[in-house]
């Protein structure tokens, strides 16, 4: 809480002449609010981060097909095919790229929502940092105004 330096009243923050005595207290320093806003550079983000992402994962769920494609041409080679054992290669080798592919596309999509987390919290400090400084000036346009219109 300020007070008058004429009388010692109760200063009222904004208020341009003391309640008491009439002092006026636009030719006084008013109180400087901490202006300690800095403009950090947000981190460059990898541009081609997403699309590399997509590609893994779609390279991850057509693994079962590859093996497919695998399996008919090992099948082909022999004189005489068993279907049986033909679908039972297959069920093996896609089922087991189809564990593979899921499980690293549930590792890339955690790493990716992990990172974003990250990203938005960054962004979201950044934002509080400007309203700060805008804040700041606020405060001294009003005080600016004050003087202008006291004067
Ligand atoms: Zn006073």
């Amino acid at each position: 809480m300020q007070h008058c330096t004429n009388c010692g009243a109760p200063r009222d923050a904004g208020a341009n002449f003391c309640g008491n005595c009439g002092h006026r207290f636009a030719d006084e320093p008013a109180p400087e609010p901490a202006a300690t806003a800095t403009t950090a550079a947000s981190a460059d983000d990898t541009p081609y981060g997403g699309e590399m992402t997509v590609a893994a994962v779609l390279l991850s769920l057509f693994m079962p097909l590859i093996a497919l494609i695998v399996a008919l041409v090992m099948r082909a080679g022999e004189l005489r095919p068993s279907r049986r054992g033909f679908l039972k290669s297959w069920a093996i080798a896609s089922g087991a790229w189809l564990c593979t592919g899921w499980i690293v596309a549930l590792l890339i999509f955690s790493s990716v929502a992990s990172g974003a987390g990250g990203s938005v919290r960054e962004q979201h400090g950044e934002a509080e940092r400007e309203c700060a400084a805008a804040g700041a000036d606020r405060h001294a346009a009003d005080r600016l105004g004050r003087r202008l219109t006291s004067a």
